[in-house]
């Protein structure tokens, strides 16, 4: 009789990491970035204690400020990844905001409405940024209010990447980045006519885990619950093979009253638990931690 072994399960968890920001994203004014100095450090240190290896996707609005470079160089990178997060808005060419003073900005542009080759200059001055500061070239990118198009891993293909983290199944954002009709939960080699659809890119698309009932696997106060996160995995679980879990948030989740969502210091607390009972069910159930950069689409 042949027993099949379950296949192994798989989480990563993924950070967008911000520049401080207020109720509904406009940046911090004067400029701050504590959402780096303290969200990450606190963050990082519960990852450590459960073997969870976070990958920090960074902003351009971030790259200017070289305490957070340094904060971000400091981290062991046996235990997290760092990659790239483009807000197009903070480089050129035609940078809405110059900087590198990116107090009291509106970040709301969206990649997949540039000109092909601006996205593409974007991506490169982005890229060359990050290798300046950094000394390697970044593998994994998350899109900007995930404005990724099939474009984008063309792009990204280009400039060295191999893993893209900016679909978001079933959400359609306001018509411009649609990701209502996914074509899998899994990672996938996606169309460069539709990074929905399956192709032949070389980037591994690794979708932000979102059920049908557009529920996510996202600990943010007045986002989810705990009930609702383990809902997610349940789902997830369930319905796809293998089983990749991609969890998203904002490092300025983590500090009160720098983001849209935790006003309070009690609401950082409150998501933290939620991050850490997570982590526990994860770890009880056999998950697998990984960064984005060693996910394989068998998992
Ligand atoms: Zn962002």
């Amino acid at each position: 009789m042949v027993i099949k072994a379950d296949s192994p399960k798989t989480y990563v968890l993924t950070i967008d990491v911000e520049i401080d920001a207020g109720p509904k994203w406009k940046t911090s004014n004067p400029a701050s970035y504590e959402g780096v100095y303290t969200g990450i450090e606190v963050l990082q240190r519960l990852c450590d204690s459960y073997g969870v290896k976070p990958v920090y996707l960074i902003s351009p609005a971030v790259m200017v400020d070289q305490k957070s470079v340094d904060c971000l160089k400091s981290l062991n990178k046996s235990h997290c990844e760092l990659g790239a997060h483009l807000h197009g808005e903070y480089i050129p060419p035609m940078e809405r905001f110059p900087g590198p003073d990116f107090s009291g900005c509106d970040p709301k542009d969206m990649q997949c409405e540039y000109d092909k080759d601006i996205e593409f200059e974007k991506l490169k001055n982005l890229t060359n940024k990050f290798f300046d500061l950094f000394g390697y070239a970044p593998k994994s990118f998350r899109a900007g209010r995930f404005g990724a198009r099939g474009w984008t891993l063309e792009c990204l293909e280009r400039l060295g990447y191999t893993h893209d983290t900016s679909v978001t199944p079933f959400r359609n954002w306001h018509d411009i980045a649609d990701f209502s009709k996914p074509s899998s939960l899994s990672p996938y080699y996606p169309s460069k006519d539709n990074i929905c659809l399956q192709g032949t890119s070389t980037i591994l698309e690794v979708p932000v885990s979102i059920t049908p009932n557009l529920e996510w696997l996202r600990p943010t106060p007045r986002f989810s619950d705990f009930d609702q996160c383990k809902r997610v995995i349940d789902w997830y679980e369930t319905h796809t093979t293998p089983t990749v879990l991609c969890s998203m948030f904002h490092n300025v989740e983590l500090v009160p009253n720098k983001s849209p969502y935790c006003k309070t210091a009690e609401d950082c607390h409150a998501m933290l638990e939620r991050i850490e009972q997570t982590f526990h069910l994860l770890k009880t159930r056999g998950y697998r931690f990984k960064t984005l950069d060693q996910i394989t689409v068998d998992g």
